[in-house]
This record gives C-alpha cells, structure tokens and sequence, in this order.
C-alpha cells in the first residue's frame, strides 16, 4: 500500500508538471508490471502514441523507411475506427501497433469498469498485446488486470515533441541526453506534436545510428 502511494505521488509530480524527462529509477523500480525499458537490449525502440493521424503517421512512415528501421504505434482506437487504411498501412510497413485505449481515457479519472470496457473495444480494432496507459495514468488495480493480458510497456526517454514551448533541437537533446541500450524513446504521431516531430525524428535517428544502435526491432 505505501508502495502504491509512493508510486502514485511520484508519478504524479513527474507527469503533471511535465519537467523530468528521464523517469527517474525509483518509479521505474516500483513495480514489476510495468516495462519501462528493455532489459539486456543493445537496440533502442522508437515509439509512437496518439495515431494514425493522416500526414502525420504518413511521414513518420516515410521517415523510418528510408533509414529501414522500425517502430512502434500505440494507437488510439476512435483513431484507427476513423483512419482504418492507415492502421492497415502501419501493419504492411512491417511496423508493431499497440493498444493505447479507444478513447484516450486518463486512467486515474476513470472507473475501473469504464476503463477497461474502452480498452476492450480498442482491443476489437488493434488486436495487440501491448498496451500503454494514456498519460501514462494507470491506476494500479488497472495495471494487475491488464497485466493478465498484454505486457504494459511505457518508457524511459520522452520527447515532449506534444510540447509548443519546446523546440524540435529539444526534443532531440532530450534524446541525445537520455538515450541508452534498451531504451523506450516516445514520440506522437498526431497534429500537435507534428512539428518538433518531424524535425527530431530524423536527427535522433542519424544520432543513434551513429551511436551504433540498432533500431530495426520493435516491441
Ligand atoms: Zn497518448
């Protein structure tokens, strides 16, 4: 129970004044159910929340095709009811697609018995088993449910690319400050974040790639 509190206080302070980019160890140690980066991986994985969103999921396809390297969509399900040839067209890229609620629902604001219905009727349109918490808000009975089905995976480098007081050189230095073998790196493919995106997306790729990591997997 003090676990749980410490949890959620800290996840609180971290997600809510949206200043640490880096999660810091303490909350990605206090639970077992929740994957923040990939353990014993020289790979690093590139993620995208809040899709498919027309040109923007497009380009970023573009993107990493012409670096041939992968990525990961946790998508939105009303997203992928309203653009269903761009959900098929991030299957045919060869990309994996992870469930991220129909709705976006912000899991501590929410009934369990909601929560979980919206995430079961995503579950219809993307048929994944992997899931990531909009917000990054789950509430810990959510998690040992879900648990039972998909592997929870949320990260340990944000971009912040939804962010319109940062720049895109931000982004990338957040990426270029943080990244390390086995990170989750999150970046959205959606009209908000579609500028700082489209200018760090490539820059961080040059950069590990450089670094010597591969980016060809993905969750
Ligand atoms: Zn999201």
């Amino acid at each position: 129970m003090i676990i749980w509190t410490v949890f959620l206080l800290i996840q609180q302070s971290i997600l809510v004044k949206d200043f640490t980019v880096q999660v810091p160890g303490i909350i990605q140690k206090s639970t077992r159910f929740l994957e923040w980066n990939v353990k014993g991986a020289h790979q690093v994985y590139l993620t995208f929340d809040d899709g498919p969103t027309p040109e923007v999921t497009e380009n970023v396809l573009d993107i990493l095709d012409r670096y041939q390297v992968k990525g990961t969509f946790f998508c939105i399900g009303r997203n992928v009811e309203r653009h269903p040839e761009l959900f098929q067209e991030l299957l045919n890229r060869g990309m994996a697609v992870g469930n991220h609620t129909y709705s976006h629902l912000n899991g501590w604001k929410t009934p369990n018995k909601i929560y979980f219905d919206d995430v079961e009727i995503a579950d219809d349109l993307i048929h994944s088993n992997l899931f990531r918490p909009a917000y990054g808000r789950i509430r810990p009975a959510q998690m040992y449910k879900l648990a039972q089905k998909y592997r929870i995976f949320m990260w340990d480098v944000l971009t912040k690319d939804y962010n319109q007081h940062i720049s895109g050189e931000d982004c990338f230095q957040n990426i270029r400050k943080y990244a390390r073998p086995g990170s989750i790196i999150v970046f959205h493919d959606s009209l908000k974040a579609q500028k700082n995106l489209e200018y760090a997306l490539p820059k961080s790729i040059d950069f590990l790639l450089d670094k010597g990591f591969s980016l060809t997997d993905t969750l």
